[in-house]
Formats: C-alpha cells, sequence, structure tokens
C-alpha cells in the first residue's frame, strides 16, 4: 500500500474519499479497513453467503504464481505493457491517473508493466491491482511492493474514484462494461485480453482441461459496445513446450480447478513434455 496512491481510493459502502488512518484507511463517515501486515487492504462489502464461490483458493493461486513465474507467458505480459506504456506516453503531462488490473491475481501483468516503464525511464503511475481472491491479493502484495492490491468485486463496485484511470486492465477476468466506464478517464485505454479458439487447445483434448472456453471476439466487443469504442486488435498465437508438472499447474490454476476429475489431473502430471499453443486476443478500446 502506498501512502501517495491513497487518494484514488473510495469507500465500499459510502464512496466518500479513504484516507490512511494509522494502520488502517478510513472514510470521513467512519467505515474503516485495515490494512494487512502483507500491504493490501480488504474493501470486500458482501452480503453474500460465504458458501459462494469466492475467488481463486490458496492453491490455485500457488500453482498460477508458480506457472507464471516459469514465463510461458511473459510474451503476453509484454504486449499488455506495450500497449499501456505506449499510451501512457502518448497521453503526456495529461492529468496523472492511476492504472488498474481488475481481476490481477498475482498481479503479474502490473510488475511486468512496471519493469517496462521503468526500463523506458518513465516513473510508473499508482498501480492498482483488485481481485475478488483474499489469496491472490495477499499473494501479489507480497511480490510487488511498489503496487496496491485490493480484495474487491467489481461486480460490487471497484473502491476507486469515477475516472481516475489512464488505463485499466483486464486479463482473462469477467467484464462489467458500466462499471470500466466508471473507472476508465475520458482519454483512458482500456485493455482487454481473452483465450483466443487454439488457447491450450492440445491440454483439452489430452487431458480433458475444460479451465478456459474461448470467447468470441466480436461477442466480448459487443458486450462493451454501449461504453467503449475498439481502438485496435492483436491476436498473439505462439507456441511453447512444458513438462507434465506444468500441466498439472495450468490445469490447477485456472477455473477447471473446481471441477477438475482427480483423473484429468493425474493424467497432466503424466505427460511427458508437450508442445501447447498460447492463443490470446488483445483489443484496446476507449470511451465513447
Ligand atoms: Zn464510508
Amino acid at each position: 500500500m502506498q501512502a501517495a496512491c491513497a487518494r484514488f481510493l473510495i469507500c465500499p459502502v459510502c464512496r466518500g474519499a479513504l484516507r490512511p488512518a494509522g494502520a488502517a484507511l478510513r472514510c470521513p463517515a467512519g467505515h474503516a479497513f485495515d490494512v494487512a501486515r502483507e500491504g493490501y487492504v480488504n474493501l470486500l462489502v458482501t452480503r453474500r453467503r460465504r458458501t459462494r464461490m469466492v475467488g481463486d483458493t490458496a492453491a490455485m493461486v500457488a500453482a498460477r504464481a508458480s506457472f507464471l513465474a516459469r514465463g510461458h507467458y511473459a510474451r503476453l505480459a509484454d504486449a499488455v505493457a506495450e500497449l499501456v506504456a505506449r499510451h501512457l506516453r502518448a497521453r503526456g503531462g495529461a492529468a496523472p491517473g492511476c492504472v488498474v488490473d481488475v481481476g490481477c491475481g498475482t498481479g503479474y501483468h502490473l510488475g511486468r508493466l512496471r519493469d517496462r516503464l521503468l526500463a523506458g525511464g518513465a516513473t510508473p503511475p499508482c498501480l492498482f491491482g483488485t481481485d475478488v481472491s483474499k489469496h491472490a491479493v495477499r499473494r501479489a502484495a507480497l511480490d510487488h511492493r511498489d503496487a496496491t492490491f485490493l480484495v474487491a468485486d467489481t461486480r460490487a463496485g471497484v473502491p476507486l474514484a469515477d475516472h481516475a484511470a489512464a488505463a485499466v486492465l483486464d486479463v482473462f477476468a469477467p467484464r462489467d462494461g458500466a462499471e470500466l466506464a466508471r473507472l476508465l478517464a475520458a482519454d483512458g485505454l482500456l485493455v482487454v485480453v481473452t483465450p483466443g479458439p487454439g488457447h491450450l487447445a492440445e491440454l483439452a483434448e489430452r487431458v480433458g482441461l475444460v479451465g478456459i472456453q474461448p470467447e468470441k471476439r466480436r461477442a466480448v466487443a459487443g458486450a462493451l459496445e454501449p461504453w467503449f469504442r475498439p481502438r485496435r486488435e492483436r491476436r498473439l498465437r505462439y507456441r511453447f513446450e512444458i513438462a507434465g508438472t506444468e500441466a498439472a499447474e495450468l490445469a490447477r490454476m485456472g477455473p477447471s480447478a473446481w471441477h477438475l476429475a482427480p483423473e484429468a489431473l493425474a493424467a497432466a502430471e503424466r505427460l511427458g513434455r508437450t508442445t501447447v499453443t498460447a492463443d490470446f486476443d488483445l483489443a484496446a478500446y476507449v470511451p465513447r
């Protein structure tokens, strides 16, 4: 949690400004949220029953962190970072906004973006990652001390001020067009990454991985259409080699972990070295 970035935060209960107060954040109405020892803040306000699925489990997060650390998705992260870095550069001296990754998981993409900006001699803006999984946010906060991570549910409202973001990232996360439009500045950029039709197709066949369903690019654009117009599109497709342990990580880290048969996991672990396809649709949008 960076104190200088607290100015973007709003109270998830009353939407008043949140300000640091000791080891907590507090709004003028007195709603208070502790800053966790790891530096993240849980701003999830929900009356949903606890039995509901609330994001990635600790095991899913561990598998994700381990898989991403192998670098197989670095090309995706760098392509996303390039889009955002170019946009921030073009925006130049406009009122400084933050960058938000909604559904940030372990903070991998924000970390690569920060590295990219620093390497280019730019000062990174305030970086925020939100995720509904406390486990993911805790891991992100531990791994990336110079970004701010929040437990929050996009559908219930991201606890950041209206039009605070110069850029919003949504990588394999659910999209709520109205909320994303509320977050983004008038000259902001929304970057959406969805799995393409060939993504991990080999694992789907050989292991029965049901995790990531391809999303039709046109359907995604259509759902965002009331608030955003497409700026550019890019398909990133490449092949990479994995061993059985990595196939098992892929199976464990995704939504398929919720209903993965033990036999499928065992089959993944038994795989020898296998070549699989990464297939990503990257799309950049601007507000209407
Ligand atoms: Zn409040």
